[in-house]
């Protein structure tokens, strides 16, 4: 039976490489947003958007936190820029387990980008002074169950693989760095 259908905002972030400088200030102030207690500290690892940067070849690429990825996917993909090959996960959004991207440090729990819940504007479209982050926001409609189900999917396969606890105490952990 399919649910009750409601609107709901899409938010996307446009990003404009051409623009971006490769000063990480996104990094910065997503990690310490994403503190416990919010604020406290900055530590890029603990973002939730990775800046690839090629200084030299005048390349910088942000990259969001997007879905947990259980395994390892079996077909990649290698870029080429500006006559520079790239790694084959170099711009993948995905936290799976073949890399320590977007892995958060201490826990070793995969971080996905929130858009900042809370906030007004994401944090990092804000801090990047150079447009190279650009939120753009759409209407959609789309039913409740369907958002719910994919909800229970997501933590069911984080619990399976880190175990209930570690996932709670993670869960904790945000709920009181977002109250912070
Ligand atoms: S803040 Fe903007 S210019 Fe700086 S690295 Fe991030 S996306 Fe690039
Ligand atoms: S939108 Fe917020 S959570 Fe997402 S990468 Fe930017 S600062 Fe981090």
């Amino acid at each position: 039976m399919k649910g009750e259908k409601k609107k709901k905002i899409i938010k996307t972030i446009k990003i404009d490489v051409d623009n971006c400088n490769g000063c990480r200030a996104c990094e910065v102030i997503c990690s310490a947003f994403h503190a416990a207690p919010k604020y406290s500290s900055n530590n890029p690892a603990r973002a939730r958007i990775r800046v690839i940067r090629q200084p030299l070849a005048d390349i910088y690429v942000p990259v969001y936190a997007g879905d947990y990825a259980p395994a390892e996917c079996a077909g990649r993909e290698k870029y080429t820029i500006d006559g520079k090959e790239y790694d084959e996960c170099a711009f993948c959004k995905a936290s799976c387990p073949s890399r320590d991207e977007f892995k958060e440090p201490d826990s070793d729990l995969p971080l996905k980008c929130d858009m900042c819940e809370g906030e007004e504007e994401p944090l990092c479209v804000k801090w990047c002074l150079n447009d190279a982050l650009i939120l753009e926001e759409r209407e959609e409609e789309v039913e409740e169950e369907e958002e719910q189900e994919e909800l229970d999917i997501g933590l069911e396969a984080l619990a399976k693989k880190y175990g209930l606890q570690k996932v709670m105490d993670a869960l904790a952990r945000m709920s009181i760095s977002k109250k912070g």
